[in-house]
């Protein structure tokens, strides 16, 4: 009997329960947040599991409130979602991630690879979001930008998700299927996903050393990747040994804190990027 599995990265938040309160509180300061662009972005490496070079980083936002402290974007981007601020916050991250690259660009420290930026469903289900997206990052080439979606985002409404992929690989972005394996997406519909990647949920990296299920699902989603000529992301990869193992089994390339943690991006660019 199948064990249930957690469906995010993020540990369950008891706070949560102090309920209408703290959300309340919590809407109004993440509203001003928003607005008065407090949120930071956090820079995670993304490595190739044979050379071990930087391919890339993934965009993660941050929030520290004067007095709620920090805020897990577990917590903040469905809220942000339910109070219809996610639109707003999504504009700022891409404005945020194509100003970060091109001061590295000018820096001459550029990211080597791609910078992935996590979209929600809100914005998915913008018909124009392609145009949308290069107009925010006007300045940078679509190929430096990777758009990662969940597999559940997708599978909201498929056939509408086909098409958006295709405009959008036609505009030149990349495209990831992010937290695979935890939304049960149809073989017929990875295959018409126009993504080039696919990220293996975390919750499948953790245990595949101890555990052989997991183990033999990480191994069937790189073969389906491999199969749809697709390249594979593990996220989650916390040992050498889970690094070593997905290396072995075909993996392209991991992202967690075996690598590295999230960091700011000066920190980010003095630890992985050289002139
Ligand atoms: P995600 O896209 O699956 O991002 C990966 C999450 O795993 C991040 O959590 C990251 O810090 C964490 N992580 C990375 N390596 C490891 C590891 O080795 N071990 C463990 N245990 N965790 C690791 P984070 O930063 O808390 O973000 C949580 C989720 O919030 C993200 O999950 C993403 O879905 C969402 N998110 C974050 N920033 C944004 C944003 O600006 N916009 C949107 N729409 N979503 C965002
Ligand atoms: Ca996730
Ligand atoms: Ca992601
Ligand atoms: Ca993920």
């Amino acid at each position: 009997h199948a064990k249930q599995r957690e469906n995010s990265t993020c540990p369950y938040t008891q706070t949560m329960r102090h309920g209408l309160q703290r959300r309340q509180v919590m809407s109004e300061r993440l509203s001003a947040a928003i607005n008065e662009h407090k949120l930071k972005l956090y820079f995670q490496p993304q490595v190739d599991l044979i050379s071990g070079r930087l391919t890339g980083a993934e965009a993660l936002c941050r929030w520290y409130d004067a007095e709620l402290g920090w805020v897990s974007p577990c917590e903040f981007i469905p809220l942000a979602e339910e109070c219809g601020l996610i639109r707003m916050h999504g504009d700022w991250l891409l404005t945020e991630a194509a100003r970060q690259l091109s001061v590295w660009q000018t820096g001459n420290t550029p990211l080597p690879g791609r910078l992935s930026v996590n979209l929600s469903a809100q914005q998915f289900a913008d018909p124009h979001l392609t145009a949308h997206i290069a107009r925010l990052t006007a300045g940078v080439p679509p190929s430096a930008i990777g758009l990662e979606l969940t597999e559940s985002e997708f599978m909201r409404d498929p056939d509408q998700a086909v098409e958006i992929t295709h405009t959008m690989r036609r505009a030149g972005y990349l495209l990831a299927i992010d937290d695979f394996g935890t939304g049960y997406s149809s073989l017929a519909y990875l295959r018409r996903f126009a993504a080039d990647t696919l990220k293996i949920d975390i919750s499948f990296v953790r245990e595949m050393l101890e555990n052989k299920n997991d183990r033999t699902i990480v191994k069937t989603i790189i073969a389906m990747a491999q199969a749809l000529e697709m390249k594979t992301v593990a996220e989650g990869v916390e040992t050498p040994e889970q690094a070593r193992l997905l290396a072995e089994m075909g993996c392209n390339e991991a992202q967690g804190y075996w690598f590295g943690h999230p960091l700011p991006a000066d920190e980010f660019a003095a630890a992985w990027l050289t002139p």
